[in-house]
């Protein structure tokens, strides 16, 4: 409750911020037509027609002189008073407006009331929620940050107004810790550290939204894989794997089509039927449970695979890694009885720890989803039973593993309660990761069931689960979370090796070699290239650790080891490097 509260109090915050802009605004400029200007996830904006004053325009470098003027309003302001008032009243006082008088015609057309909300000299039409005290507000927690075009309305049809951007916040502390968080993530942006690590690539003729893997994204993913396929195995998973395609008929009773079409890449028409390519794997995972008789002794039966999905995402919202078109998800299905339901569940949000753990992955939300009774039958699958049980169950599990968590009334799936999972990286940005679902009605769509010990025929509960979300979206928040410096067991390039000198060059292809041998993602220098010159470039592409072997090194018959973060540890046999490095990169420290 107490988070809901703060996140409150800044909205209004925010929105009364967006009001002294405006007011600022048409003191500096008189004439000024404003039109909307609401709270956003870090401030605030106002959209504002600058045409009819003398200056004709807004650029940047009036955004300090508009700043200092609302903090000189601010200090005049307190509570904010209100009227309703009449169509004809409103349109008066925006007289000259066109923007504002569309506006009150559509809340008069709504049959709402009008309200105009005044704070010191400024008046606005609004609907109200501002701060009760405007001379609480930290003069220095906002600052104006850019401005940008915006179409009235958003229509490229409409007039171009200029949107001026702030930052506002409770304190100047959390301004700053704000701005430092967002010098950071720059720097950690994946989309440039992925082209400097040659981690991915994007190519028209490829097409939008369709990442390459480079080598070095090529080495991660198997780094990723592999743990997914260790633990898995360990949880008693079996990997299966499915055509990237199937017929539309397979759609039609997974309920994707044709509530999910808008989704799903258009179909190809093939021997006279209609293909998809998939959105999700889940569809064919159920084909795989249908292959053959099912029992009570067969379950639970927990179906893996690194399924590669596709998605029609507009091309405007595709985002670096973050939002494609392609994507290899770390899926699973578990098939199992009401009875083993609680067990299988509470093994999943283990499996989340787990990864939580090897990642450094401190902070983590989960909120679970549930249904409603007013909705059952309508957005709920009209099993009030099953609802109740399954969602105590899963908060059991969530207790049970001590993972903090909240709980949202009528957001379920409609065919179960579902658990998102938030975490934040080593800078404090949120990202979803994954979601998980407990599913009571598609296995009865597709006629799934097993024999029960009394010969009857039940149909299983099924659970969703991808704790590695994709391989896209995850890498995309390890890129950031790692500045790039990926850990040595999950680095591209493990191992640097570089001979100072040519007569060095024997010796260190013999260390290079047991490297390969081990299975370690080694590269030798043999360049002409100065030894410091090779160092450096190791550095650059934040390899973990680098072998030096210089005449003195063969001398005293050992290697030179560097790490990428502790510096220079000294001379080591080789031996006793690959000893550690391969005991390094098992234990993925
Ligand atoms: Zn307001
Ligand atoms: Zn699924």
């Amino acid at each position: 409750m107490k988070n809901e509260e703060k996140a409150q109090q800044i909205e209004h915050i925010r929105h009364t911020l967006a009001h002294l802009l405006a007011a600022a605004t048409t003191e500096l400029f008189p004439s000024t037509l404003l039109t909307i200007g609401p709270a956003i996830d870090n401030g605030f904006y106002y959209d504002m027609d600058f045409t009819p004053t003398s200056a004709g325009k807004l650029s940047e470098e009036d955004l300090p002189k508009l700043e200092n003027k609302m903090r000189e309003i601010l200090k005049t302001w307190k509570g904010f008073s209100h009227k309703v008032v009449s169509k004809e009243e409103a349109e008066k006082h925006f007289a000259g407006n066109e923007f504002k008088l569309e506006l009150i015609k559509e809340i008069a057309e709504r049959g709402e009331e009008i309200t105009l909300y005044t704070v010191g000299d400024f008046t606005d039409l609004c609907r109200g929620g501002h701060v009760e005290d405007a001379s609480n507000i930290d003069p220095e927690g906002f600052k104006l940050s850019h401005i940008a075009g915006a179409y009235w309305r958003g229509s490229e049809e409409n007039t171009m107004l200029t949107r001026v951007y702030g930052l506002g916040f409770e304190s100047k502390a959390e301004l700053e810790a704000y701005e430092v968080q967002q010098e950071e993530a720059k720097k950690r942006d994946h989309r440039k550290l992925g082209k400097e690590l040659a981690i991915f690539d994007f190519d028209n003729d490829v097409g939008p939204g369709l990442p390459l893997w480079l080598p070095n994204g090529g080495a991660i993913i198997e780094g990723l894989e592999n743990l997914a396929k260790e633990t898995e195995f360990a949880y008693e998973y079996e990997r299966v794997r499915t055509p990237h395609l199937a017929k539309d008929t397979m759609y039609k009773t997974s309920g994707h089509l044709p509530y999910y079409e808008d989704s799903m890449f258009p179909p190809m028409e093939y021997e006279g039927g209609k293909y998809y390519l998939k959105a999700m794997n889940c569809p064919h995972h159920h084909k795989i449970f249908a292959s053959g008789q099912k029992s009570y002794k067969d379950l639970p039966l927990r179906l893996a695979e690194y399924g590669t999905c596709y998605r029609h995402e507009k091309s405007g919202e595709l985002f670096g890694l973050m939002r494609v078109r392609s994507m290899q998800m770390n899926d699973a299905h578990i098939y199992c009885t009401e009875e083993q339901f609680f067990d299988e569940f509470k093994k999943v949000i283990d499996m989340y720890l787990y990864y939580f753990n090897i990642f450094g992955i401190d902070k983590y939300q989960m909120r679970l989803s549930k249904h409603s009774k007013e909705n059952l039958g309508k957005k709920y699958i009209n099993e009030p039973e099953l609802w109740e049980k399954t969602e105590s169950m899963v908060r059991e599990c969530l207790v049970a593993a001590k993972v903090p968590f909240v709980e949202a009334e009528n957001e379920g799936a409609f065919y179960g309660p579902k658990i998102d999972v938030q975490i934040w990286s080593a800078i404090g940005r949120e990202f979803t990761l994954a979601t998980n679902q407990v599913d009571f009605a598609v296995p009865g769509r597709f006629g799934l069931t097993y024999t029960d010990k009394d010969g009857s025929q039940k149909t299983p509960l099924c659970i969703h689960r991808a704790p590695l979300s994709t391989h896209e979206r995850f890498i995309g928040f390890l890129i950031e979370h790692y500045a790039g410096n990926f850990p040595l067991w999950l680095a591209p390039e493990q191992v640097h090796v570089v001979p100072v000198k040519e007569s060095n060059f024997a010796k260190a292809q013999e260390v290079y070699a047991s490297l390969r041998k081990l299975q370690i993602r080694a590269k030798i220098d043999l360049s002409s290239d100065g030894f410091g010159k090779k160092v450096r470039a190791a550095k650059n592409m934040k390899v973990p650790y680098t072998i030096i072997i210089g005449d003195k090194d063969m001398e005293a018959g050992k290697v030179t080891l560097e790490n990428r973060d502790k510096g220079n540890l000294g001379q080591m046999a080789a031996e006793e490097v690959l000893a550690k490095l391969t005991e390094e990169i098992k234990a993925r420290s």
